[in-house]
Order: structure tokens, then sequence, then C-alpha cells
């Protein structure tokens, strides 16, 4: 009993000697780890074009329903992002959401991706809906918000998507009738690369992540 008592007892003394791990949050925040899931941000290109194509994946890749994207034909007149389409609403339900991030994976223009904040409380379920306008990024620097005309975007010659997938942003745009047909499409924009060869203008930020 003795011997008990002693290792008991020499814990907590031991334990008295050794810094607290409490954190006086909210006055204090720790920081997260890298990869940390925390609340989604839509993001844009750095010309304030939006990056959601409005395809939905996302929403179909969510295991909780949470999330809710419904989208639209862009125009030559009327574009908001370089796809055929764009999210024209687009919600995240963080009262469903478990901040698995398979939605993220699911996105395929990285439009979608997670921040470290987690501070996420609300008096009602209303606030706790996040709109389009709340999850989207803010507008880069000198950026015009969308829309922008396919004419000022072709001016940029910027190429959006890469690879195979590689086009102009109205590379392929159409519009389509009532009954879903297509009406017209855009002529692609290529540079000539020597060889008789030709591709897609490189976008600012590929160029940078592609050491080129
Ligand atoms: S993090 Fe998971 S649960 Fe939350 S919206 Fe994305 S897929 Fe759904
Ligand atoms: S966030 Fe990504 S996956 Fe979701 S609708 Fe937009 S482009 Fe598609």
């Amino acid at each position: 009993m003795f011997n008990a008592l002693r290792k008991g007892f020499g814990l907590t003394f031991r334990t008295m000697f050794r810094p607290a791990a409490t954190t006086q949050y909210p006055d204090v925040k720790r920081e997260v780890q890298p990869r940390f899931h925390g609340r989604h941000v839509l993001n844009r290109y750095s010309d304030g074009l939006e990056k959601c194509v409005g395809c939905e994946l996302c929403a179909w890749a969510c295991p909780a329903d949470a999330i809710y994207v419904r989208g639209a034909d862009n125009t030559p007149d009327e574009r908001f992002s370089p796809g055929e389409r764009f999210g024209i609403d687009y919600q995240i339900n963080y009262l469903r959401c478990i901040f698995c991030g398979l939605c993220i994976e699911a996105c395929p223009t990285r439009a979608l991706t997670m921040t470290h904040e987690y501070e996420l409380s609300g008096d009602s379920r209303e606030e706790l809906i996040f709109t389009k306008e709340q999850l989207l990024a803010p507008l880069p620097a000198g950026a015009k918000p969308p829309p922008h005309t396919d004419t000022e975007v072709v001016a940029r010659g910027f190429a959006y998507y890469e690879g195979d997938a590689a086009q102009e942003p109205t590379r392929g745009w159409r519009t389509t009738d009532q009954g879903g047909q297509a009406q017209s499409s855009g002529d692609p924009v290529t540079v000539d690369i020597g060889g008789g060869r030709t591709e897609p203008p490189s976008h600012p930020e590929h160029a940078q992540r592609n050491g080129r």
C-alpha cells in the first residue's frame, strides 16, 4: 500500500512542475496542423473569375449531403468562370458537414479548398448554412468582379486549364436552347510554339507552379 501511495503522489508531484498544456482560448488560439480541415473557401483565379464550374461533383461526393450546388451557363457577355458553366448558387450546411474533405478531393478545378478556420457557431440553423457570397474568396488586388466578357478574358491570354484539358476560356463554350441543344461554340485561341505546333497560352499561376 505504501508503494501505491508513493507512486500516486509521485506522479502528482512531478506533474506540478510540467508546463501547463491548457490553452487560454479564446484569448489564445492554438496553431492547427498544416492539413487541418476547417471551413471551406471557393477560390478565384488572379483575374477575379471564379474557379467553380458548377459541376456538382463536390455535392455528389459529400457523404453527409451538406452541399447544394446549382450551375448555370456562362455567356459571351457574362462570364463568371472560365468553364462552360459556373455555380450560380452554392451552399454548405455546417450543421451536417463532418469536415472529411471528400468534396475537395472531388473538385476538378481546385475551386473548393479548406481553410484553418474552425470557429463556426451560430444562434440559428440559417446562420450555419453558408452561402456562395460567404464562401467566395475575396477579390484579388486589382481584379475585376465577375461577370467578365469573353472579349476581355481572351485579351488576357490565360490558359486556365492545362494538360489534356488545356483550353482557352471561351474554347468549347456553347449556348443551349431550351431543349438543351448546342447553339454555337467558340473558336480556340492558341499560340505558335514552333515546329508547326500550337498550344494554349499559359496562365501565370500555372507557370509559377510548374517552374516556367
Ligand atoms: S468536408 Fe465532407 S461532409 Fe463536409 S461538405 Fe465536404 S464532403 Fe461534405
Ligand atoms: S466546387 Fe468544384 S466540384 Fe463543386 S461544383 Fe464547383 S467546380 Fe464542381
